[in-house]
């Protein structure tokens, strides 16, 4: 058992990364997946010609701002 600096959990040493030299990383694996995650850039999203007709015909419709509130029709 060992405990992660980052996430102070006491975990078994096959969560933790070897670290080469017969010891193991200071972080646990799922720690080191987290730091990696919010690293890689988000894929850029395509755009959806059905969703920008959507987006062009509510801002005709109602305008970019108004002050009217978006109540459904009664
Ligand atoms: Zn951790």
């Amino acid at each position: 058992m060992k405990t992660c600096t980052s996430c102070c959990r006491r975990l078994p040493l096959a969560r933790f990364q070897s670290a080469g030299n017969g010891k193991h990383k200071p972080t646990c694996l799922t720690c080191i997946n987290d730091q990696r995650r919010l690293r890689s850039p988000l894929a850029p999203i395509r755009k959806d010609p059905v969703q920008v007709h959507i987006n062009n015909a509510v801002h005709l419709w109602h305008g970019p701002v108004t002050r009217t509130a978006l109540t459904p029709a009664v």
